[in-house]
């Protein structure tokens, strides 16, 4: 069955999409630990992030650098931490998160609700960076 991101990724299940290239998708983590936490996926579905061939490995973290500097541009932040779970979704993740001190990273807090409006403007404003 395919997962989530890939659903995601086919129009299947709506998400707050950030970008998009051939190979990878962007979008907003609906479960935030900060504005703006976004999350990279390979188009190609693979479970852990480690089993991936080395172009794509490669060509996700480029893809997340360009993703990381329109984010920092458009949330004004220390710096875009970069974390790897992988524990909940079986289809490899990076997480791209906004933070000013490590407790911004710390994926035990509550996490931040914002509505579908929020969110939308939130996306729109990063991707705008772009
Ligand atoms: P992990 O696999 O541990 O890296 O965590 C998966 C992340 O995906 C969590 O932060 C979830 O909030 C997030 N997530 C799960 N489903 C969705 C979804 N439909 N849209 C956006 N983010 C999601």
């Amino acid at each position: 069955m395919a997962s989530i991101f890939t659903r995601i990724i086919n129009g299947e299940i709506p998400c707050y999409k950030v970008a998009e290239d051939d190979l990878f998708f962007a979008f907003l983590d609906i479960n935030p630990l900060r504005e703006g936490h976004t999350l990279v996926v390979p188009k190609k579905e693979e479970d852990y992030i480690f089993d991936l061939d080395d172009d794509t490995i490669a060509g996700m973290m480029l893809f997340s650098k360009k993703v990381a500097v329109a984010l920092k541009a458009a949330i004004p932040c220390a710096r875009i931490g970069v974390a790897i779970l992988g524990l909940e979704v079986p289809h490899a993740h990076i997480h791209l998160v906004p933070m000013n001190s490590m407790e911004d990273v710390n994926f035990r807090n509550p996490k931040l609700k914002f509505t579908p409006e929020e969110f939308r403007a939130t996306a729109e404003k990063i991707s705008k960076k772009l």
